[in-house]
């Protein structure tokens, strides 16, 4: 993380700064930008005009870290509706989800039959589910209910994220076994003793997995990265390659090159989030980019100027 990932990360940590932000109408026009509305219709919404537009999509019900059983219950019960909906709709989406949202926090067993119940309905209506992945103090436990998910279903991926040191073996670990990895850079902010801390580093870590994770015949590589270098590599590493793989991106980021790639010809898939938890997400996304920033404090201007 750089240092204005850093800044930004620890100043929207603070209470007064989220009440502002989700208590705003420039937080939530800033949240619009990246996040589908506030409920699964919105979701599906989205969904629909990015299929006719040749791209695929990943919905996420937004969540995470939750601490109560009720709460990861209805997580649960909440991605079983979206997959009922993927079903009936006939969209082309998958879901992407984060296990801290379906109790990993809490208990690992619950994750781990959350994770069960949603990839034996997925399967029903004919769909994957990509494990997110969160701060390194989840690596471990996402890494193994993943392995013995995919291992038993086979039909899940998960993310992997460069800049932490592990992922090479991870990725040694996880590329037998045929599902889905999708390689991103990582977006929490991670002590030195476990991550890359330069951007010069955390790319050159991404260029190294790219290229293992390119020549790997059994893995489908889902490459999540806005960076056109690292999209220029991918495709040269695409030119070896027998087997599919695919672009991620995120909704509202470089949607003009999204519809670039899809129409040569390549897979593109859109991670696509929604509901009322956006919070977390969006200070990720204002991390990653001073100009997202910028807007918001603009936008936080004009409104104060018109009240
Ligand atoms: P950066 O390193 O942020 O930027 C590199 C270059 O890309 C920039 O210099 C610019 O040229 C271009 N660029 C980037 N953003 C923009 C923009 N908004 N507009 C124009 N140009 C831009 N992280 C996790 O930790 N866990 C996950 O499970 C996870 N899942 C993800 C899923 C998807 C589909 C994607 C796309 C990302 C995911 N991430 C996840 C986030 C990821 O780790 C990065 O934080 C995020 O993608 C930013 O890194 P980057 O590779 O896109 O480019």
């Amino acid at each position: 993380m750089t240092l204005f990932s850093r800044a930004v990360t620890a100043v929207t940590a603070a209470a007064p700064v989220e009440r502002l932000i989700t208590g705003s109408r420039a937080g939530r026009a800033l949240a619009s930008r990246f996040v589908a509305g506030d409920d699964l219709a919105s979701g599906a919404e989205v969904a629909t005009g990015l299929a006719t537009e040749g791209l695929k999509v990943s919905l996420d019900l937004l969540g995470e870290e939750v601490h109560d059983v009720e709460g990861a219950n209805r997580a649960v019960e909440g991605y079983l509706q979206v997959l009922d909906v993927i079903g009936s709709n006939r969209l082309d989406a998958n879901i992407s989800v984060k296990l801290t949202q379906l109790g990993l926090a809490i208990r690992e067993e619950m994750a781990r039959s959350a994770i069960d119940r949603l990839a034996e309905r997925a399967a029903e209506v004919g769909t994957t589910v990509t494990i997110d992945m969160e701060d390194s103090r989840y690596t471990e436990a996402t890494v193994d209910i993943y392995a013995d998910a995919q291992s038993r279903h086979g039909n899940l991926g998960v993310c992997l994220q460069a800049y932490l040191f592990r992922t090479p073996s991870d990725l040694e670990r996880l590329e037998g076994l045929g599902g889905h990895i999708r390689l991103c850079k990582g977006a929490y902010r991670e002590p030195p003793t476990v991550a890359f801390q330069s951007r010069h580093e955390v790319d050159a870590a991404f260029r190294r997995l790219l290229m293992v994770l390119m020549r790997s015949p059994s893995t489908r590589p889902a490459i999540a990265t806005h960076d056109p270098e690292m999209i220029r590599l991918a495709l040269a590493l695409a030119e070896e390659r027998d087997a599919g793989f695919e672009f991620q991106m995120l909704y509202g980021v470089r949607p003009a090159e999204q519809r670039r790639l899809a129409a040569a010809g390549h897979d593109v898939r859109v991670y696509v989030p929604f509901g009322s938890s956006w919070y977390p997400y969006l200070t990720r996304r204002l991390a990653e980019r001073p100009s997202n920033l910028g807007f918001f404090l603009r936008a936080l201007v004009s409104v104060a100027e018109r009240t």
